[in-house]
């Protein structure tokens, strides 16, 4: 990236985020006026105690497809492993990741 790709305006970033924290939740506007801090900022809710409520906040490649249905899967109550929910006849289809 070369100085001529970077705005020459004063910038303003604001990213939503729906986070839970010490027992509340809610929405939470981080704003900046570099990207970089911006970034920062978000890693910096984790070290306050301060979590995003959905996996929907992940990154999308963070996410498993189910190789059955092609779609993404859903974050299971324990953390770090995820399964599809997709139909399957009177049950729910068996794959599942971590
Ligand atoms: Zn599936």
């Amino acid at each position: 990236m070369t100085q001529a790709d970077l705005p020459a305006g004063e910038m303003k970033y604001s990213f939503k985020v729906h986070v839970q924290a010490h027992g509340f939740a809610g929405d939470q506007i981080i704003s900046s006026t570099t990207v970089n801090d911006l970034v920062k900022s978000i890693r910096l809710l984790g070290h306050a105690g301060i979590e995003p409520t959905t996996a929907a906040t992940l990154p999308i490649g963070n996410t498993p497809v189910c190789p059955v249905h092609q779609r993404p899967m859903k974050a299971s109550k324990r953390p770090g492993s995820f399964f599809c929910t997709a139909k399957v006849g009177e049950g729910y289809c068996q794959e599942k990741a971590c």
